[in-house]
């Protein structure tokens, strides 16, 4: 397999961009060698600038629950296209995603459009700070709420990737405010709550782990969040910028009942194009402005684009059975994998919640805590990611990242993946 267009591109590409990549998560840091260039989607396909092609399990990060293309959202921007871009005032589509969002999680009674799950995050924290008069906040290890300052502490995947788990450029000021706590560890959130929950504005948690591999959330570990924000007036976030329509059609919160005062989504809700978006409880959000004294705005928020695209996605996608489906297909292709793992004698283990998956090259058949992910044999990956690829599957670049199963990943491309996995299993090393 020819890649001389993509090495080319890079060799071009690092000239005027940091890394050769728009986004770290892109780099092949944590793998070895550089990064491919794709010039299309097809489905579930990527294609790259050497027209290779691959079965893409990264989709686009996230968004691209229909596969690349879905014709239904490629007609939705068409129509759009030719409408107008941005008007800087408000569209009949903005009243209908958000009626669409607060329909499908019912938590959120009113939603705030914005560009990115970056932008989100840090607007339910200002929002859940104003709303409370307090200033500490509380994340999980292993946790990525995008790249807000005060929340670049362990934040998951790129840093994990990059073995920098805090960046710099982050005043101190802004990090002690926030409290790190380990994922999935009840009682140390009971000693913490016990010794600072009054002074707790908010928690933000991503309900289940996509940005450590993928780490749901233990039974109770949510209850107990939602407890002990009730009990000491602390807003409860749940950060579903990844799980959202994801995992389930209603998030993360359906699949566990438990409900957040605020929600953080985005991936999904674009249908491929850059959205974010937080809402909740009315009584909160009511505080942003123009209603209330919390600053929050933007030029391109509720851009007509990414809502049409977004509104035919979650079109689609509210189809009945669709999640389910979805969940059976990956189902299928991870008992394959751990199959194929175990002939082959490697010790391996997998995490499934809806179509987002982690794969684990560990001894420990269960993984719910950050330091089992940061114990995995990360060169066992290398070698996996690089043997997958070259037999025409596309993993995510990290063994830090979750992997996501599209609508259009069928038996055909499951078997390709399997065929791929049994040859890159008995390839690893011992
Ligand atoms: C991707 C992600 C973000 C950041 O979203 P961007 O659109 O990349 O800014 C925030 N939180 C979670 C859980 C994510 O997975």
């Amino acid at each position: 397999m020819s890649n001389e267009n993509s090495r080319h591109l890079y060799d071009l590409a690092v000239k005027h961009i940091p890394g050769g990549v728009n986004s770290p998560v892109r780099a092949f840091k944590g793998v070895g060698g550089d990064p491919l260039f794709f010039k299309a989607g097809q489905d579930a396909y990527l294609i790259d600038a050497d027209d290779n092609r691959y079965v893409d399990y990264v989709g686009g990060f996230g968004p691209l629950i229909l596969g690349h293309c879905h014709i239904e959202v490629v007609e939705a921007l068409r129509n759009q296209l030719q409408q107008g871009l941005a008007f800087g005032a408000s569209t009949e589509a903005e009243v209908k995603i958000a009626d669409k969002i607060c329909e499908l999680m019912p938590s959120i009674e009113k939603v705030r459009l914005v560009t990115s799950g970056t932008e989100a995050t840090m607007s339910a924290i200002r929002l859940a700070r104003g709303y409370t008069g307090r200033d500490r906040i509380v994340k999980f290890e292993g946790c990525y709420h995008g790249h807000v300052d005060g929340l670049l502490v362990k934040a998951g995947s790129g840093a994990l990737t990059l073995g920098e788990p805090d960046s710099l450029g982050v005043p101190k000021a802004y990090t002690d405010l926030t409290h790190v706590l380990p994922y999935n560890d009840t009682s140390a959130l009971q000693s913490f709550f016990a010794a600072n929950g009054d002074d707790i504005a908010c928690v933000i948690v991503e309900p289940v782990a996509g940005n450590m591999n993928c780490v749901p959330p233990v039974p109770g570990f949510l209850e107990a969040l939602r407890e002990h924000c009730t009990k000491y007036g602390a807003v409860l976030i749940f950060d579903e910028v990844m799980t959202g329509f994801r995992v389930a059609l209603g998030g993360a919160q359906s699949v566990y009942q438990v409900t957040p005062d605020l929600t953080t989504i985005g991936k999904v809700i674009g249908g491929g194009l850059p959205i974010g978006a937080f809402g909740g409880k009315t009584e909160i959000m009511e505080l942003i402005a123009p209603l209330g004294g919390v600053y929050q705005a933007g030029t391109l928020a509720g851009s007509p684009l990414a809502v049409a695209a977004g509104l035919a996605m979650l079109n689609v996608i509210s189809k009945p059975g669709f999640h389910d489906e979805l969940a059976a297909r990956t189902t299928t292709l991870l008992n394959g994998l751990q199959e194929r793992a175990d002939q082959a004698g490697i010790a391996f283990t997998t995490n499934q919640v809806g179509a987002m998956f982690g794969c684990f090259f560990i001894e420990e058949k269960q993984v719910s805590h950050f330091s089992q992910v940061m114990s995995c044999d990360t060169e066992r990956f290398k070698h996996y990611f690089h043997s997958m690829l070259e037999n025409g599957v596309y993993l995510a670049p990290s063994a830090f990242e979750a992997g996501f199963v599209s609508s259009a990943h069928g038996n055909t491309e499951i078997q390709l993946t399997l065929d791929a996995a049994e040859k890159a299993f008995s390839a690893l090393p011992k």
